[in-house]
């Protein structure tokens, strides 16, 4: 008989939510009207997208529903985000973000730069990911335009101080962004109460749909559209609106709220009892990232002398799946760029695996990882030439990864 699959990648995605399916659906048919059109089917579908963004805004305790903008994802966010500041900051062209950003700001962040539109600063992380505030605040200056700085990270779940990051920038007169896209939904949010003045979030983190998000955009902020060519949202992004998406993503944010306050101690202690049985287990098996400020879903787990892909691959043969941070992509065996700016030693970051929670998991989840991870590594390990050498060696050993 299969084992029941086991889904610890809900940092990738989450399932939509059926609750939220069901939402969607009269949008597909019935409602099928244009929100610009003047007539009764436009005008349903045009207080669809008020209801969304008042749910939307309920999770983001903002202060007005219209400063919420939709967006096809956190990438379109993102990238949002970033290119309206430059247009708007007059006389600053400088961005600052950080080394372990999602690519959805680092690589347009670099883009930016190569094509001498804005000068970058990218502020490094200690051995927890967490920011160096001495290099951020020599980095603001007045020509600094936006700091782009993400409110939790994907890989490790590290939390940033994003209010006092804000502050600090606005100390500078720039604009601060934050990519939450791993926070909204897991952890509370008050935005009426905060320095915040771009936030981005997508749909399918939380679960909503795919290819839906928004940009929040503090009252009183300029903002010029990414996407020209129609009137829709204010004028802020062009394009007939992902209706059903919207009306899925205000579901979404309905139902991440009322579950936040149980979830978030119910998940992080399934979280926790994975780490501490993996780390029992299994010897030279590490936790990365920072244990005091973390999101309660993310477990980052490094085992040393093996290859991440190799464990996710047996992994997925016993129907369990999670992700590695490296990316094998392109051929280059680079480890993780998040775990390489904290200084994780190859050795480790190559076997890093995230496990991330939602409230769909349980207990029974967490039982069948520590059955079958440690008879996973330990079979890796014998076939690792680097494994066979620190037995040799013990703890000198000190490979060095061509
Ligand atoms: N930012 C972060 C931190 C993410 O984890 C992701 C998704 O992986 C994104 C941005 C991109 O969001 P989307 O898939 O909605 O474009």
């Amino acid at each position: 008989m299969e084992p029941t699959p086991v889904y610890l990648d809900n940092n990738a995605t989450t399932r939509t939510d059926p609750d939220v399916v069901q939402a969607m659906l009269p949008f597909f048919s019935e409602q099928f009207g244009n929100a610009s059109s003047m007539h009764a089917f436009g005008a349903e579908v045009g207080s669809a997208l008020s209801a969304a963004r008042k749910q939307l805004q309920a999770l983001l305790g903002a202060a007005f529903d219209h400063e919420i903008v939709y967006t096809s994802g956190g990438t379109e966010a993102d990238n949002t985000a970033i290119f309206s500041a430059l247009e708007t900051q007059v006389g600053r062209d400088e961005v600052i973000t950080s080394a372990v950003e999602h690519p959805a700001v680092l690589s347009l962040v670099a883009h930016l730069e190569k094509t001498g539109r804005a000068k970058a600063h990218i502020i490094g992380v200690d051995a927890k990911g967490r920011l160096d505030m001495e290099a951020y605040r020599k980095a603001l200056g007045p020509k600094t335009a936006i700091v782009s700085i993400m409110w939790a990270n994907n890989e490790t779940g590290t939390i940033f101080p994003v209010e006092q990051l804000a502050e600090l920038a606005h100390a500078a007169g720039a604009l601060f962004h934050t990519d939450a896209v791993q926070a909204v939904g897991k952890l509370p949010i008050n935005l009426a109460e905060s320095e915040i003045d771009m936030l981005s979030l997508s749909g399918h983190k939380l679960h909503g749909p795919k290819g839906i998000g928004a940009l929040y955009v503090r009252k009183g902020t300029r903002q010029r559209p990414l996407i020209r060519g129609g009137h829709q949202e204010r004028g802020r992004r062009a394009g007939t609106e992902n209706v059903p998406g919207i009306v899925g993503l205000g579901k979404a944010a309905e139902l991440a709220l009322a579950h936040m306050a149980d979830e978030q101690t119910r998940v992080a202690a399934l979280r926790d009892r994975l780490e501490k049985g993996l780390l029992e287990a299994i010897p030279n098996s590490f936790t990365t990232g920072d244990p005091a400020t973390r999101l309660p879903n993310t477990a980052n787990v490094a085992f040393e002398y093996i290859e991440g892909e190799a464990i996710l691959l047996l992994m997925n043969r016993e129907g369990i799946a999670a992700s590695s941070g490296s990316a094998c992509t392109s051929g280059s065996l680079e480890p993780s760029h998040v775990l390489r700016a904290m200084n994780v030693p190859y050795t480790a970051a190559h076997g890093a695996i995230r496990f991330s929670f939602s409230r769909e998991n349980g207990e029974a989840d967490v039982d069948r990882v520590l059955e079958v991870m440690p008879g996973i590594i330990a079979r890796l390990r014998e076939m690792s030439p680097f494994w066979r050498e620190r037995e040799k060696q013990g703890a000198a050993f000190n490979p060095t990864y061509a």
